[in-house]
């Protein structure tokens, strides 16, 4: 699979993947065992973050 992203900044398309994990997990608001991995994509030149994304959004989704 060929990545189609392109780093903004400098235009490298070396575009690496991360996972921000453990205490870095982005815990849903008022229910604190209830948390996700962050998905990061990260250009491997000049590092920006071009992406960051949670692995599980259904958990994410608000109360009425
Ligand atoms: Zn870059």
């Amino acid at each position: 699979m060929v990545s189609q992203d392109k780093c903004p900044e400098c235009g490298s398309r070396y575009i690496g993947e991360g996972v921000l994990s453990g205490y870095a997990d982005l815990t849903v608001k008022g229910k604190f065992f209830s948390s996700s991995k962050v998905l990061a994509k990260v250009c491997s030149n000049c590092g920006l973050i071009l992406e960051l994304r949670v692995a599980d959004p259904e958990k994410f989704v608000p109360n009425e």
